[in-house]
């Protein structure tokens, strides 16, 4: 049993499994869109699924929300609107709570930011991907160049500042020089951050049954330093692996993931994560992933696809997994707040990376080395259980 002394920080993640159409690179849990979206039901049950959750996290107040897919974008104002409203009802909003929404360009109409900000949105994250019309289509996007421009326009008539561009490297065909130009594009739209990663093949995807050729390791591996480097330039910090923001402007949501902090999960597939200080447990559970599967629990009131609580070695594992993307490593006291592990459960491990040359430790802080950036599957390898 884990010796948990306090809560951390908690967040809501709510899932919208429904896209224009499904992009063949995508692994997510993401489906495309009937002719009618059920929009109303589906709130109905997000409604429905939190109250179930709600005896997990009684009288803590919520940091964070993100709004993520899928294409959430796909859904007004009016509805994300009402599932805010709900959870405001139920659950105690910090006075500072970042509330996020994905949005992806080829969905919002142009007042449609000025609306969402009155629902309670306060960050945008924007799917750009690339402003190269050419490569956009190659990766299936359902958006061009116009409509990422229509977005940052619609984004700065509304007054929101607090913006992410996803944008992808590596894609197929793509050379340094078109990334060059779409990284100066995103600099001039001036984002509060950015979440910059690479084109990668997953299973199950369009693209792992008909690869698309790909820049080679070399050549990604320079587009990747050398957006880092423009980004770093033009005053945001890389604080993760894949994303770099102004001062200040980190995602607090990821931030909650990465620091190991707790999530409530609503909608379907959406994945949580909960710990219980009285009885020393940390539990990880899942919400039926197909929406269908999923709405039925407004007829049965069953949402949980899986619901169990984590071993020590896992504790351990996705503290590591998840501390270790940070540029700022993790604090040795961290490891015993959030796992409710003694440091000495992992000493020899650490000691291991450590003589390998994977992490560095200073002043009590264990961070990647240089050599552990590039090797961060090597360093998972050491806490795997
Ligand atoms: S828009 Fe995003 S979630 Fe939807 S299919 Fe494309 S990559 Fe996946």
């Amino acid at each position: 049993m884990a010796n948990l002394l306090h809560n951390p920080p908690l967040s809501l993640y709510v899932h919208i499994p429904w896209c224009v159409r499904k992009c063949p690179y995508c692994d997510f849990n993401s489906h495309a869109a009937p002719g009618e979206l059920p929009g109303e039901e589906y709130i109905e049950a997000l409604v429905a699924d939190l109250e179930a959750d709600l005896p997990l996290v009684w009288g803590r107040p919520l940091q964070s929300i993100y709004f993520g897919g899928g294409t959430p974008s796909l859904f007004g104002a009016d509805l994300i609107a009402q599932i805010l409203t709900a959870a405001r009802a139920r659950l105690a909003f910090r006075p500072d709570i970042e509330i996020t929404l994905e949005a992806n360009p080829g969905t919002i109409e142009r007042d449609s930011f000025a609306a969402y900000r009155e629902a309670g949105i306060n960050r945008i994250s924007l799917g750009v991907q690339s402003f190269d019309n050419e490569l956009l289509k190659r990766i299936g996007r359902i958006h061009g160049r116009l409509e990422v421009e229509q977005c940052l326009q619609s984004l700065k008539t509304a007054g929101i500042s607090n913006f992410n561009i996803d944008l992808m490297f590596a894609l197929p065909g793509q050379g340094l020089a078109q990334l060059k130009s779409d990284i100066e594009l995103v600099l001039a739209a001036g984002p509060a951050h950015i979440s910059f990663y690479q084109l990668t093949i997953e299973p199950n995807t369009e693209f792992f049954a008909r690869p698309p050729q790909l820049p080679d390791d070399e050549t990604s591996w320079d587009m990747q330093q050398h957006g880092l480097s423009q980004f770093e330039a033009a005053g945001y910090r890389q604080y993760e692996i894949s994303a770099c923001a102004q001062a200040n402007l980190q995602s607090r949501h990821n931030m909650n993931y990465w620091r190991y902090g707790d999530f409530l999960a609503l909608g379907a597939g959406a994945h949580g994560k909960i710990s219980a200080p009285a009885d020393g447990t940390v539990i990880r559970y899942a919400k039926h992933r197909h929406p269908k599967r999923y709405l039925q629990g407004l007829d049965n009131g069953d949402w949980l696809a899986e619901k169990r609580i984590l071993s020590d070695e896992e504790l351990v594992f996705e503290f590591f997994l998840n501390q270790l993307r940070l540029k700022q490593g993790v604090h040795v006291d961290d490891f015993s707040a959030r796992t409710g592990l003694p440091w000495r459960s992992v000493g020899q491990r650490v000691q291991e990376a450590v003589d390998r040359g994977l992490l560095e430790m200073e002043r009590r802080r264990l961070r990647p080395t240089s050599l552990g950036w590039r090797f961060v599957n090597d360093i998972q390898q050491i806490f795997l259980p």
